[in-house]
C-alpha cells in the first residue's frame, strides 16, 4: 500500500469507478490526475467533487500519456487499444483495472474471494452465491461488477469472512495477480467483441478468473469452452475441476437428479454417492438457466465447505433483481415479461426458450453480434416481433432468412417513446395465453441510460395498457 505513496497515477475514466479509484489512491498519498475525453455537464459536476481533494482533472483529452505517469488505473469503458494505452505500453507504464487495484490494496488478512464470471448469469450466481453464504451464518456481500466498488469494501473497515464477487471480461482482462479461492466460468458466447477484439481474446480474459485458484475451478459441462479454460490455467496445488450439469452429474459435479440439485463433488460421507442439496422448485424462478446458475453458486459455496442445508436455505432466500425475466403484469390474457437484462443474443435465447408462444420485443445495439442463430431457435415459437433501436435491421433481416412468416413491426424508431408504441403493438400481435416478452438481445444506450431505464419504460407502458391509458409520445 506505501508504495503508492507520492506515485503519479493516471486514472483512465470519471464514472463509477473512476471516481472511487481517485479517491482511494488521492488517499493513499498518490499524486492523481484523472483524463476523460469527454467535457460534458456530468464530468465537470465530478471533476468539480474530485479538484477540492487535490486531484488533476483533465477533461477533453482522454488520448496524451501525463508527463510522469507511472502506472494507470483504468475504467471498464476504455479499449485495450486506446491511444492512451498505446502510449503506456511504449512508456512501460503498467496497466491496472480497479480490481487489480484493490486485490493489490487488500490487507492481510483479507477474506478470500469466490469469483464468478461468464457471460450471462453473473448477478444471479453472485446473489445466489452471497445469500447462501448468509444462510450459512457467514459474514459476506455480493460484490464487484455488481455495483459494489470492491475498492470500497477493501479499504472499508467492515470484516467479511468471505466475498462473492462478480467480475466482467474487462475487469479481468486489466486484473493480472488476482488469485481467487475458487472461480466459476458459467458460460461463453460472443459478447463485448468490439472491445475484446475477438472471441479467442474475449474467452482468454474470461479464463483468469481460474488463474492461481486455490480450491475449485468451477465450469459448465454444457459449455466445453469452460473447461477447456480450467485445462488451460495455472492452479495451486490440488485445486480441483468441479463441472455442473443440468443431467445427472458423474464424479467431480453437481447436477440434478429427479429434480433434486446434488453435489457428487464434495461429498462428506465416503458412503455416499451424491449429497442432496435442494429441490429444483427451491431455485427462484426454476427456468433451466437458472438452476444452472444455482448449481454453480452452489458449487463455489460447497468448495467454501458451507453445508448443504446452507444451499437449500440460502437458495429460498434469494430473490432475483428487477429487468430479469420479470413477470410485469397480465393484460386480456397476455402475460407481459421484462427481460430488459437480456443485452446480449445468448441471454435472450435462454429467456426465449422458457415460453411456448411469444411476441418478442427485441432491438437495441448489437455490439457486433449476429442474430441468424437466435432467430433459428426462437423462430417456432415467434407470434410476431416489434423492433426498435438502432441496430434492428440486423434483427429484421435475420427473421427475414429464417422466419419470413412472422409477422415483424419494424417502429423505426430510436426515441425513448418508442417503448411505448412497441408495447401496444405486441398487444395487437398476441393471443389471450401468449407472452409478450421484451428480452431485446441488445444493449439499451442508444434510446435509454442503462438496462433499468428501459425496463422501467416497458413496465409503465405496459401499467398505462392495464388501465387504458394512452400516454403522450
Ligand atoms: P449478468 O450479470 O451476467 O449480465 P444476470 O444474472 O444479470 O447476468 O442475467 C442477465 C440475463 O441473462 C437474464 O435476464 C437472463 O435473460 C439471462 N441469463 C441468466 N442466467 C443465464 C444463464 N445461465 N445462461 C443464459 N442466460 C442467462
Amino acid at each position: 500500500v506505501s508504495d503508492l505513496a507520492g506515485r503519479q497515477v493516471t486514472v483512465a475514466g470519471l464514472g463509477v469507478s473512476g471516481v472511487p479509484a481517485a479517491r482511494a489512491l488521492r488517499g493513499l498519498g498518490a499524486s492523481v490526475t484523472v483524463v476523460n475525453g469527454s467535457d460534458g455537464e456530468p464530468q465537470r459536476t465530478q471533476a468539480a467533487e474530485l479538484e477540492p481533494l487535490g486531484i488533476t482533472v483533465r477533461l477533453g483529452d482522454g488520448e496524451t500519456l501525463p508527463d510522469g505517469t507511472e502506472l494507470i488505473v483504468t475504467t471498464p469503458g476504455w479499449k485495450p487499444t486506446s491511444p492512451l494505452f498505446l502510449a503506456a505500453a511504449e512508456a512501460g507504464v503498467p496497466i491496472w483495472g480497479d480490481v487489480e487495484l484493490a486485490w493489490r490494496l487488500r490487507g492481510r488478512d483479507a477474506p478470500p474471494w469466490l469469483a464468478v464470471t461468464g457471460t450471462n448469469g453473473k448477478t444471479t450466481t453472485v446473489r445466489m452465491l452471497a445469500a447462501i453464504l448468509e444462510a450459512a451464518g457467514l459474514r459476506t456481500a455480493a460484490v464487484g461488477n455488481i455495483g459494489v466498488s470492491l475498492l470500497d469494501i477493501v479499504l472499508g473497515d467492515e470484516p467479511y469472512d468471505v466475498l462473492a464477487v462478480e467480475l466482467s471480461s474487462y475487469q479481468l482482462h486489466w486484473a493480472p495477480s488476482l488469485r481467487a479461492h475458487s472461480g466459476a466460468v458459467l458460460n461463453l458466447a460472443p459478447d463485448h467483441l468490439d472491445w475484446h477484439g475477438s472471441m479467442a481474446a474475449y474467452a482468454a480474459d474470461k479464463g483468469r478468473i481460474y488463474e492461481g485458484n486455490q480450491v475449485a475451478c468451477v465450469y459448465n459441462v454444457a459449455d466445453p469452452a469452460t473447461e477447456d479454460l480450467v485445462r488451460a490455467a495455472d492452479v495451486e496445488e490440488g485445486c480441483r475441476a468441479i463441472g455442473f450439469t443440468l443431467g445427472t452429474p458423474g464424479p467431480s459435479q453437481l447436477g440434478v437428479v429427479e429434480d433434486i440439485l446434488v453435489d457428487r463433488a464434495f461429498v462428506a460421507n465416503r458412503q455416499k454417492q451424491a449429497q442432496e442439496l435442494a429441490e429444483v422448485s427451491d431455485v427462484n424462478p426454476p427456468a433451466p438457466h437458472n438452476i444452472a446458475n444455482a448449481l454453480a453458486a452452489a458449487a463455489l459455496a460447497r468448495a467454501y465447505g458451507v453445508p448443504p442445508t446452507a444451499v437449500r436455505d440460502g437458495l429460498r432466500a434469494f430473490r432475483p433483481d428487477p429487468h430479469r425475466v420479470e413477470h410485469v403484469a397480465d393484460v386480456g390474457g397476455v402475460a407481459f415479461v421484462d427481460d430488459s437484462k437480456a443485452t446480449n443474443t445468448h441471454a435472450a435465447e435462454a429467456s426465449l426458450g422458457a415460453y411456448e408462444h411469444i411476441v418478442w420485443i427485441a432491438g437495441g445495439l448489437a455490439k457486433g453480434a449476429t442474430f441468424d442463430e437466435l432467430v433459428l431457435t426462437a423462430a417456432k415459437r415467434l407470434r410476431g416481433v416489434v423492433l426498435i433501436g438502432a441496430d434492428r435491421a440486423l434483427i429484421r433481416e435475420a427473421l427475414a432468412r429464417h422466419a419470413a412468416d412472422v409477422p415483424v413491426v419494424d417502429l423505426d424508431r430510436t426515441d425513448t417513446g418508442a417503448m411505448a408504441a412497441a408495447v401496444r403493438e405486441a398487444a395487437r400481435l398476441a393471443r389471450p395465453g401468449d407472452t409478450v416478452l421484451m428480452a431485446p438481445a441488445c444493449a439499451s444506450m442508444d434510446m435509454f441510460t442503462n438496462y433499468n431505464k428501459r425496463g422501467d419504460a416497458f413496465a409503465a407502458a405496459v401499467h398505462d395498457l392495464a388501465s387504458g391509458r394512452v400516454p403522450d409520445e
